[in-house]
């Protein structure tokens, strides 16, 4: 299957320094940086820097050396926000939206990494 990616997404424009963020860290193929309407006190996104849609266009298309980095990335990120359990953090979630029924709304792959408070119920049941 082949994937659409649209580079005039706003992750795309913040990888290409047209747009400023609050970078958390960067890595050869990662970029993990704060999200501009924070849903919990930490809220942070990390993106792979290659053009991939979501979550499958990412697992399907990218280099192990792209995934490793990304992961990694992601686990440094619990550790540096000190959300990490069992080392003085009270835990985390990870979401990755895709598509319609994901509600994504940028279409570039990325991984939000939520904790500092209780985040409640994973998914509130549709009416
Ligand atoms: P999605 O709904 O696609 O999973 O999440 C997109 C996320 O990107 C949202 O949480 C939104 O607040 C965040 N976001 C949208 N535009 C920007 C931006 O220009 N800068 C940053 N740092 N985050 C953004």
């Amino acid at each position: 299957m082949s994937y659409a990616y649209d580079d005039s997404n706003i992750f795309a424009r913040i990888l290409r320094g047209e747009i400023p963020n609050k970078t958390l860290l960067e890595t050869p193929h990662t970029l993990a940086f704060h999200d501009i309407r924070p849903q919990a006190p930490v809220h942070v996104l990390v993106i792979p820097k290659g053009k991939y849609v979501n979550f499958d266009h990412f697992a399907a298309d990218a280099s192990d050396e792209e995934i490793a980095d990304f992961t990694r990335t992601a686990a440094e990120v619990c550790r540096m926000t000190g959300v990490k359990p069992g080392q003085g953090g009270q835990g985390y979630r990870t979401i990755a939206n895709a598509g319609e029924h994901g509600v994504q709304e940028v279409p570039h792959y990325h991984l939000h990494i939520l904790g500092g408070r209780v985040l409640g119920p994973m998914l509130k049941r549709a009416e």
